[in-house]
């Protein structure tokens, strides 16, 4: 073999590979390996753009952070939310709600509304005044008050999927909003805004994607020129609304008295804070990645020829693997066995070699 290292970018499917193998039980139900992905690439996004060592807390209120909340810890009556990487620390063996991510919000862990410290930022004020909480701290969503998972689901919620609105961040059925399921199936239906903030924010009614309005109010203000009556249900804007929000001086004191700047300001969408994690993600990936490859540089030829082969045999295993599954197939114990198989066979062949060299 010469000398030449193999450039390792497939980092991510060998990881979730090698947790398969490990994980991997007969009654296990298997993941096919687009799903695997699919899983991996959601939970980055969301993950991402938070730091999982250090508690967000003095970085005071952050524009996007994932969030967590305690119902071991939190005092009763009380809500409070946890930045990543308390819930993974302090935490860690505590009954938690996820919250996905929430904007302009600090870390409470720790502080008046909780029972325990933060191991991680000692130094915090007893309360954060500026941020806002409403039931999904407590694990409940919707205008129905309902937890997620929902063991007790009524049947006509149970093919419903949540839905979060863009303003108020709470969680929706679309049955609970009383919008039609031709509109949900809908791939590309935009983003939702729900009853409550329809209604209180009636400057948004203008944007509602079914506003066949074509002319603008002005040519200097770019918001469309007549709304339409949605009745008592939530509607879905586009998913260029951010940027088709007029923010002409009149606009911007609409918004600005409605408390919906935000919407304006950079970073706010989901989009732009998964961007964002995917980008570091993809960053550290490609460290790692160097890390390795330097690595390798420094070793003598005899251990860049061991390491070389131990990831060739790898990726010869998980190759072989991968070929006895078809297309978008399952992995299966089946196919772990194959990878199995092809590792031993590969280090006995090495060890023979390697015999035979002495
Ligand atoms: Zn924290
Ligand atoms: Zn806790
Ligand atoms: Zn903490
Ligand atoms: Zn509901
Ligand atoms: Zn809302
Ligand atoms: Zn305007």
């Amino acid at each position: 073999m010469s000398g030449e290292q193999e450039k390792i970018n497939s980092k991510k499917i060998v990881e979730q590979v090698i947790q398969n193998v490990m994980t991997q039980n007969d009654d296990e139900a298997s993941m096919t390996l687009e799903e695997m992905e699919k899983q991996q690439k959601e939970a980055d996004a969301v993950l991402g753009a938070s730091d999982a060592d250090n508690c967000s807390y003095s970085k005071g209120y952050v524009a996007r952070q994932a969030l967590y909340s305690c119902l071991t810890c939190t005092i009763d009556g009380e809500m409070a939310g946890i930045c990543l990487a308390c819930s993974l620390t302090c935490h860690k063996d505590c009954e938690m709600v996820e919250l996905y991510t929430k904007r302009n919000f600090r870390c409470d862990c720790g502080n008046s509304k909780m029972k325990r410290g933060c191991d991680l930022e000692k130094n915090k004020e007893p309360i954060n005044s500026n941020n806002t909480y409403n039931h999904n701290y407590k694990g409940l969503y919707c205008t129905c008050d309902r937890p997620y998972p929902d063991p007790d689901c009524p049947p006509e919620l149970e093919d419903d999927e949540m839905i979060q609105c863009i303003i108020c961040e709470d969680w929706y059925h679309g049955t609970c909003l009383k919008i039609e399921k031709s509109m949900l199936e809908k791939e590309d239906n935009g983003e939702l805004i729900c009853i409550e903030c329809i209604s209180k924010h009636e400057h948004l009614q203008y944007y509602n994607t079914l506003n066949p309005e074509t002319e603008t109010v002005s040519e200097k203000c770019l918001r469309p020129k007549t709304k339409i009556d949605v009745g008592n249900c939530g509607m879905f804007v586009k998913e260029s609304f951010r940027v088709d929000l007029c923010s002409c001086d009149l606009c911007k004191s609409v918004l600005n008295e409605d408390s919906l700047l935000f919407l304006i300001a950079q970073g706010d969408s989901m989009e732009e804070y998964e961007d964002i994690g995917q980008e570091k993600i993809e960053a550290e990936n490609s460290q790692t990645d160097n890390q390795i490859n330097s690595l390798l540089n420094n070793l003598d030829s005899r251990g860049q020829q061991e390491i070389a082969y131990g990831i060739h045999s790898l990726k010869s295993a998980i190759s072989s693997m991968l070929g006895a599954v078809e297309d978008g197939g399952e992995v299966t114990a089946d196919h772990v066995a194959i990878f199995k198989r092809k590792l031993e066979a590969d280090i006995e062949e090495r060890k023979k070699r390697r015999r035979l060299d002495a």
